[in-house]
């Protein structure tokens, strides 16, 4: 029986960040090493796990795990921890071996300090020791940095196609089947790339982005073609590579690679001005959302998305919202350890005097203080991707009161979802697993960049995206990218492609 070693070493570094991507991090959303005592998994690791086993069974294979971990986007991991996983994952393949395939799970954009392409890294490393023959593929984010030394060391890369990313499973097992035809001979992939030079947020979801996502899909499965892929790159890691890639797979075609990979990345690159978030003000998006006949309107609070490494505890929507009397709103997460500690303590019903948030720095605003109450507990919050369940421990839902005004009711008010955990909003269960109804709401404020539209946009009469406080600018001129070379990437440039 052929084995497949399968592994997961990712995260999304924001090199901006002040929050080090540490064990504390790691250890909090999914870090399994085959050391460990055997435990339940977790829901991420569970559901690749029920895939994957089918997938190979059906062919005749088996899957020998390593370690896997996967951690909430922050700064760069720390370089001895990150050493210290990467080494791990090298002695699990290596007591798996002898091995037919390598299917590693990685992100793209990971940096430690020392390794600004932590993913190319890996794969010399796995490549060394499985020699040039064993297929060693990688699924990446689309987020990711597309390096030079990753191609090189790589067999096949695919990454995900659609922002918010639902094909996470789909991709995997795509990956799974290029790598398992390669050792039996049946397939012999070349990557082809073409950078696009251009950074900036691209949500599939808009036109015209999600035809020229299914244009290059179609190309799939003909004249050779095993696999393509949009790199959008992550304009928060300031690395040399940084930029999108378009990447083609072939079976033993680099010239046909290469051409429609430029061919892809060009039509992409025409696209420039249409594909990006269009993100407005936080005051505007308040303007629009107040006067909307109807709700709910779904306000994407992009600066601090936790999954682009943003410190996830910003209160300008709070501060300005209070400000305006805003009512008949709910915003989340907040990530407030301590808050949540003391509200559990104070339980369900209880009205108390609480600060809240912008503890992590200027771009997380100023701290608020009000009087709440907590209308909702729960040890898990539910919070799923895709159908996959994101760990986001305990959180509390308080009602945040408005300054008392006699002509204000004292029960008037906003929602608020508080987590003893850094991560994004998702699904509308964020709300509900803590006593808020998000459905009732005139206004959902959610803290992310684009992952919340496959679970708000169903019950949203409208989406706006709001880009301009906090940590992640999404004005992507504003971004002090040091390292990345701004005088070949569009917007920095009007056309970079000229030379
Ligand atoms: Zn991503």
């Amino acid at each position: 029986m052929k084995r497949m070693f399968m592994a997961m070493l990712s995260t999304e570094t924001n090199t901006f960040s002040p929050i080090p991507t540490g064990p504390n991090i790691w250890r909090d959303m999914l870090l399994v090493r085959r050391s460990d005592p055997p435990a339940e998994a977790p829901p991420l690791l569970q559901a690749a796990r029920a895939l994957i086993d089918k997938r190979a069974e059906e062919r005749g294979w088996e899957i020998a795990e390593g370690l896997f971990a996967f951690a909430q986007p922050a700064g760069l991991t720390p370089r001895a921890y990150y050493e210290e996983l990467r080494d791990d994952l090298l002695s699990d393949l290596r007591a798996a071996m002898p091995v037919d395939g390598v299917l590693l799970m990685l992100h793209g954009a990971m940096v430690a300090e020392g390794y600004d392409d932590c993913e190319g890294d890996i794969l010399a490393r796995v490549r060394e020791l499985v020699g040039p023959d064993v297929p060693v593929g990688a699924e990446l984010d689309l987020h990711c940095h597309v390096t030079d030394r990753m191609v090189e060391q790589a067999t096949a890369l695919v990454g995900y196609k659609e922002y918010p990313h639902v094909d996470i499973m789909d991709r995997m097992l795509e990956l799974f089947t290029i790598l398992a035809d390669a050792a039996e001979g049946v397939v012999t992939p070349v990557i082809s790339t073409f950078k696009c030079r251009m950074i900036g947020l691209f949500p599939t979801t808009r036109e015209p982005l999600r035809s020229l996502v299914d244009e290059f899909t179609a190309l799939e499965g003909r004249d050779g073609v095993l696999n393509v892929w949009l790199g959008h790159g992550f304009p928060y890691g300031d690395v040399p590579d940084l930029g999108s890639t378009m990447v083609v797979v072939t079976d033993g075609d680099p010239a046909l690679g290469e051409e429609l990979a430029k061919q892809m990345g060009r039509k992409f690159f025409e696209l420039r001005e249409q594909v990006q978030v269009p993100a407005r003000t936080l005051a505007d998006c308040l303007d629009l959302a107040v006067a909307a006949s109807e709700g709910p309107i779904t306000i994407a609070d992009t600066p601090d998305n936790a999954g682009g490494g943003a410190p996830n505890d910003s209160t300008f929507f709070l501060a300005a919202m209070l400000e305006r009397g805003i009512e008949n709103a709910a915003i989340g997460p907040l990530w407030d350890p301590t808050a949540v500690e003391i509200c559990q303590d104070a339980g369900v019903g209880a009205r108390l005097s609480l600060r809240i948030g912008g503890k992590l720095g200027p771009s997380s605003g100023d701290p608020v203080d009000v009087v709440v109450t907590v209308v909702g507990l729960c040890d898990e919050l539910e919070n799923s991707l895709g159908g996959v369940g994101m760990s986001m421990g305990a959180a509390v839902g308080i009602k945040v009161h408005l300054p008392n005004d006699s002509n204000i009711a004292p029960e008037a008010g906003i929602d608020l979802v508080l987590t003893a955990r850094r991560g994004q909003g998702f699904s509308p269960s964020l709300f509900s697993s803590v006593g808020i109804d998000p459905e009732q709401k005139q206004i959902l404020v959610v803290k992310s960049t684009q992952h919340f539209h496959a679970g708000f946009a169903p019950i949203s009469k409208q989406v706006l995206y709001a880009g301009d406080l906090g940590a992640l600018p999404g004005d992507m001129l504003k971004i002090p990218l040091e390292r990345a070379d701004t005088s070949r990437l569009w917007p920095f440039v009007e056309n970079p492609h000229a030379d």
